[in-house]
C-alpha cells in the first residue's frame, strides 16, 4: 500500500469554483510529491440535492485543471449497504436513537427556559437537548426511514478515550490535536448519523469511505475542521484508523467572504469559458 493516500471529495450539488480548485490541486499535488495516490469520491449522499450533470462537470473541470486519479471514482451513492452495516451495528449497541424532532423543534426546546436566548451551535448545527433521547426503546428492531441520531454520552462510555486527537500537519509540522470527551457531550452533542429523507450522513459516510479508500492523508478546507473531532469519535467507535489531516486555507472574494457554490462568477466552467488556461487557475489560487 501507498504510505500517501488522499483524496478530492466533491458533492455534485453544483459547480467546482475556486475554493474546490485550490483543495482538488493542491491535495493532487502533495500526492504526486510524495509518489503517493490521489484518489476521487463523489459525495452524492444527498439524493435530493445531486445532479448528475454536475458530476460530469466535475470530472471535466478536473480533467482541464490536469488532474488525474488513480481508481475509479467512489460513489457514495454506490456504498449504501455499508452505512447500513455501520448503522446496524451501532444500533445493537444501543448507541442511536430515532429522532422526530424538527429544526424549530430544536430551536424552541434549546431556548427555554430563558424566553429568547439563542441556541447553541456546534460543529453539526444547533445542539440538540436530548428531546428523544429516552422515547424509544433501544432493544426494538432497527427503526427504518427514520433520522438517527449519536447517543454522546453512550458512544463516549464505548470508547476506551477520555480525549480524541488527530495529527494536523497544514502549519508544515505535526501538531497533535485534541478534544476532550467533555467537550464532546457539551459542544458537540447528539449529531445526526442518518437522515430520514436518505440513509446516512456526512460523517458516517466520510469516515466509512476513507477506511474504504485506504485513505492516510486528507487535505481539506478549514472550514470543516471543526468536523474532524467527530470523525475521530467515530473512527474509534467503528474500529477504522484516523488518518493525518491537513485542513487548507480558504480561498475567499474580494470582500473576504469564502466562496459558495452558487458562486457561479468563479466557477472553474465559467473562467474556461472566458479563455483562462489551468496555469492561470494555479496563480490565481496562489499555487
Ligand atoms: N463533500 C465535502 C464538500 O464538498 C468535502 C468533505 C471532505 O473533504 O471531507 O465540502
Amino acid at each position: 500500500m501507498a504510505d500517501f493516500i488522499t483524496r478530492f471529495a466533491p458533492s455534485p450539488t453544483g459547480p467546482l469554483h475556486l475554493g474546490h480548485a485550490y483543495s482538488a490541486l493542491l491535495a493532487h499535488d502533495m500526492a504526486r510529491a510524495a509518489g503517493g495516490k490521489f484518489l476521487l469520491r463523489v459525495e452524492d449522499i444527498d439524493s435530493t440535492r445531486s445532479r448528475p450533470e454536475w458530476e460530469d462537470q466535475i470530472y471535466e473541470d478536473l480533467t482541464w485543471l490536469g488532474i488525474t486519479w488513480d481508481e475509479e471514482p467512489l460513489r457514495q451513492s454506490d456504498r449504501l449497504s455499508d452505512y447500513k452495516r455501520a448503522l446496524h451495528a451501532l444500533w445493537n449497541r444501543a448507541l442511536l436513537y430515532p429522532c422526530t424532532c424538527t429544526r424549530r423543534d430544536i430551536a424552541a426546546a434549546s431556548s427555554a427556559p430563558q424566553e429568547g436566548a439563542e441556541p447553541a451551535f456546534g460543529p453539526d448545527g444547533m445542539i440538540y437537548p436530548g428531546t428523544c433521547r429516552a422515547k424509544t426503546d433501544r432493544n426494538l428492531g432497527f427503526p427504518e426511514h427514520e433520522a438517527l441520531r449519536l447517543d454522546m454520552q453512550d458512544a463516549l462510555g464505548a470508547t476506551d478515550r477520555s480525549e480524541f486527537c488527530y495529527n494536523e500537519q497544514s502549519s508544515g509540522k505535526d501538531e497533535i490535536l485534541c478534544t476532550s470527551a467533555q467537550n464532546m457531550v457539551h459542544d458537540v452533542g447528539d449529531i445526526v448519523l442518518s437522515r430520514r429523507d436518505f440513509l446516512g450522513s456526512y460523517h458516517l459516510s466520510v469516515v466509512l469511505d476513507d477506511a474504504a479508500q485506504g485513505v492516510t492523508h486528507v487535505v481539506r478546507g478549514k472550514d470543516i475542521q471543526p468536523a474532524t473531532q467527530i470523525h475521530v469519535l467515530l473512527q474509534n467507535l467503528l474500529g477504522l484508523p484516523t488518518p493525518i489531516y491537513h485542513h487548507h486555507g480558504l480561498i475567499r472574494d474580494e470582500n473576504g467572504k469564502r466562496l459558495a457554490k452558487r458562486d457561479d462568477a468563479r466557477a472553474i466552467a465559467t473562467y474556461r469559458a472566458e479563455g483562462k488556461s489551468p496555469d492561470d487557475i494555479r496563480r490565481m489560487v496562489g499555487l
